[in-house]
């Protein structure tokens, strides 16, 4: 396993343009050698955090990260694939070039001859064509130009990749597509994901464990299958029941049982309980510490007892 844990990454802030705040508290998680740890819950609750954290794009401003490593001694260098492909892509660069940049600053290619053939193999990889990397990111579609995204992350021969809702701009359809190509690339590069998603049939499809986060914590992590058979947190449960309709557009924002406080403004005791429909008085007075159950899930929440 490959562990990734911020035990006092305390008021960790993150601050984007409409000085929207985001902070993770306590985070640990396990992301299985070349399997797939998806962190899932509603927008705002701190999973892309999490995920910038560990591709390095954001660091602490206070508190402390620690990553183990893999079998070989060696921290994973992580890419990282967006949710919006166009605007990770530069919209006045050939595709070719896109996916050339990080073969040659890595110095991974020496002539322009290997470079364009790497390229050209990048690309058949995710479904394009050769021809494909004469064009500009806007000649393709919201599904192909994910698959660009993914042969430039592939470029750099990671073996860990981050994953911040990278189908959920895409339809439905295209969606199975995209992370079909993500399994498949998956098995055949031995690459490891954690991947973010609101969407939990997405994350079933897709992960191994599952670490649910409320309001920058993680409340439940477990086995994929165990978590969707037996949810043992309030939060994950409703998680479950709200699993969109197939036919239904997808959306980051889940209403059933309430909105999700302000991250400035955290209740107090379990972060759930103005929303838990279990609360008792100790739920508003004392936060739930994290405990292990036989199964080898773990879970935050005063009710959980060992079945
Ligand atoms: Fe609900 Fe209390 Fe458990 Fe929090 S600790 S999830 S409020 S029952
Ligand atoms: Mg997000």
């Amino acid at each position: 396993t490959f562990d990734v844990s911020a035990p006092w990454l305390n008021r960790l802030v993150e601050r984007k343009p409409r000085q929207h705040l985001q902070a993770v508290n306590d985070i640990s998680f396990e992301v299985p050698l070349g399997g797939c740890l998806s962190l899932v819950g509603e927008s705002g609750c701190g999973k892309s955090t999490v995920a910038r954290l560990v591709t390095g794009l954001y660091s602490a401003n206070s508190g402390k990260m620690q990553f183990a490593s893999g079998p070989d001694g060696k921290t994973l260098s992580a890419q990282m694939i967006f949710q919006d492909p166009y605007a990770s892509l530069n919209p006045r660069w050939r595709v070719k070039n896109i996916i050339a940049e990080p073969i040659r600053e890595l110095k991974l290619r020496k002539s322009a001859a290997e470079i364009d053939e790497r390229v050209v193999e990048l690309l058949k990889t995710v479904g394009l064509s050769a021809s494909d990397g004469q064009k500009f990111p806007h000649e393709f579609s919201g599904g192909q130009r994910q698959r660009i995204s993914i042969a430039r992350a592939l470029a750099s021969e990671p073996r860990f990749l981050v994953c911040d809702e990278p189908t959920s701009a895409l339809d439905v359809s295209v969606q199975a597509q995209v992370l079909n190509l993500m399994r498949r690339l998956q098995d055949e590069f031995g690459l490891t994901y954690l991947f973010i998603s609101h969407d939990m049939s997405v994350v079933r499809h897709m992960s191994d464990r599952i670490a649910v986060m409320y309001l920058g914590r993680i409340v439940e992590e477990g086995d994929t299958e165990e978590l969707f058979a037996r949810p043992r947190h309030p939060y994950t449960q409703l998680l479950l029941q709200t699993i969109p309709n197939i036919e239904k557009p997808q959306r980051d924002r889940i209403t059933a049982g309430g909105e999700v406080p302000s991250p400035f403004k955290p209740p107090s005791g379990c972060p759930f309980h103005p929303r838990c429909p279990s609360a008792t008085a100790r739920c508003s007075a004392e936060l739930p510490k994290v405990r292990t159950l036989a199964s080898g899930t773990r879970v935050a929440c005063h009710l959980v007892q060992e079945d």
